[in-house]
């Protein structure tokens, strides 16, 4: 018995002992809060630029910011083709009734009023193509074809197998009928209902290509100096619930604004959420634009936490040159990350398939990082962003919070640091060392050589030669190590 009590105290001592830094580390950032934000957020969906709805996002962030009392502002910006997607249905009405969920191509035009139509189901080259004007056509994505879309049809409904509706990226030339993304699960079901009977649908499709303002939400951490580092995220969405993409990354900025807002950093912050990034960065491009006149010396970007493993942790992107984040920036947050026992490295274009707002500012040399996390064993590593399957299941409360407490202490850090100094160890440091390593090398091997020559050819003794010679060699030395210090 007594042994037992000892070994229940003994077990209750250490793990006092191993949970306490843990508590201790993040215990600012709230989980909870975090995912409240997102839940708020997806409430608000789709955040597509310049609609309503990504006007109500971006008033809910500012009064949050304002909650954390520090100032905060909307700048608007105009762009030139907002989507506005008007209360419509995609619905089966014989032999059963079914409304079936769908993500438009965006700029697919409207239909005329409420449309009925047979469905038909293409599986390859149509033989009669006129007869499929009067139809709604159900088409696997791999057999659209522009001579179908250009038919046009009543609509054409496309799916993967096994894939949620998607949200592709727009066509160049739109189409000339609705397309629209359902699932693979549904269209499986309408190719059933096909085999035994025919299949009546009806459309109703209103939407408005039209110029529009989007916003910039910015809240202000003023710091000792009047530098300032950008920590930003993007608060519009494609036509999905953008959970991941991006209310997540939103959830942890207004999580570190909370959590830092009493702080005096060396640095001033610039806490922004962006609008129109899902159409091309273009709130981070007139952010950039709007603040030239400041000293804005670095950014931090936070765009979709997925659902991912314990190695899933990705700081910058590495590959291609147009989308690359600053190197040593992401060495520096990296080896931050790992002390703090969070497994990070960089992504690779070919894998992530996109960018994110950081861009607008790397193009003009301010140098940024993208943090963002990933599922590595997923075919598509950012699954399921730009699909209706990014709602609130694929929120992970933990991803987020480490990502939050993550993001605090990147911050903290980088805003006293010396980023010319960072620079120099992280990028100039590595390859002088490595210069140094093999102009030493070089040395000995030399050295050897020529004592060998002089010994058996000039008929030195060994020790003569090598004194001789070590003394080269390390003259060699000192002065590559004086060359490396300069
Ligand atoms: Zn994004």
């Amino acid at each position: 018995m007594r042994f037992s009590l000892r070994c229940i105290l003994l077990v209750f001592v250490l793990a006092a002992i191993f949970c306490s830094p843990t508590l201790a580390q993040g215990a600012e950032v709230s989980a909870d809060r975090a995912y409240g934000h997102v839940e708020n957020l997806v409430n608000i969906a789709p955040r597509f630029a310049g609609t309503e709805a990504e006007a109500i996002a971006a008033s809910y962030i500012e009064n949050e910011f304002r909650s954390y009392g520090l100032e905060a502002w909307i700048e608007n910006f105009t762009i030139e083709s907002s989507y506005v997607i008007e209360e419509n249905w995609l619905r089966i009405i014989s032999p059963e009734q079914m409304d079936i969920a769908f993500v438009p191509l965006i700029y697919s035009p409207s239909t005329d009023n409420t449309v009925t139509g047979r469905l038909v189901h293409v599986t390859g080259e149509p033989e009669n193509l006129e007869q499929l004007r009067e139809r709604v056509v159900l088409v696997e994505r791999k057999n659209v074809s522009r001579t179908l879309i250009d038919l046009p049809p009543l609509a054409v409904l496309t799916y993967l197998d096994n894939w949620p509706p998607y949200f592709e990226p727009q066509w160049s030339n739109p189409p000339n009928a609705p397309l629209l993304w359902i699932s693979g699960w549904d269209a499986q079901h309408l190719i059933e209902l096909l085999e035994q009977d025919n299949v009546e649908v009806e459309l109703q499709f209103r939407v408005k290509v039209e110029s529009a303002v989007s916003h910039n939400v910015v809240a202000l951490l003023p710091g000792q100096s009047d530098e300032i580092m950008v920590v930003g995220a993007h608060h519009d969405s494609v036509l999905t619930p953008g959970a991941v993409d991006d209310a997540s990354g939103v959830a942890v900025v207004l999580e570190i604004a909370r959590v830092l807002s009493t702080e005096n950093l060396p640095r001033t912050i610039l806490f922004t959420t962006f609008g129109s990034e899902e159409l091309g960065l273009l709130g981070s491009d007139a952010f950039v634009l709007e603040h030239a006149e400041n000293d804005i010396v670095v950014t931090i970007v936070f765009d979709s936490i997925a659902p991912g493993p314990g190695d899933g942790l990705r700081v910058g992107l590495r590959d291609s040159q147009e989308v690359a984040t600053t190197e040593w920036l992401d060495a520096y947050a990296q080896e931050l990350a790992e002390n703090l026992d969070l497994y990070a490295k960089s992504g690779h274009s070919s894998d992530v398939r996109g960018r994110s707002d950081y861009a607008s500012f790397t193009e003009v040399d301010i140098p940024g990082t993208w943090v963002y996390w990933v599922n590595p064993q997923h075919g598509e590593i950012l699954w399921p962003i730009h699909t209706l399957g990014d709602n609130l299941d694929a929120i992970s409360k933990t991803r987020l919070e480490q990502t939050a407490s993550f993001g605090v202490e990147l911050v903290k850090r980088l805003a006293g640091e010396d980023l010319e100094e960072l620079r120099w160890a992280y990028e100039e440091l590595p390859l002088l060392l490595a210069a140094f390593a093999v102009m030493s090398a070089g040395a000995v091997v030399l050295s050897i050589a020529a004592g060998s020559f002089m010994r058996y050819r000039r008929g030195w003794s060994w020790s003569l030669a090598a004194r001789v010679f070590s003394l080269l060699t390390a003259a060699v030395v000192v002065a590559a190590y004086i060359w490396l210090l300069a």
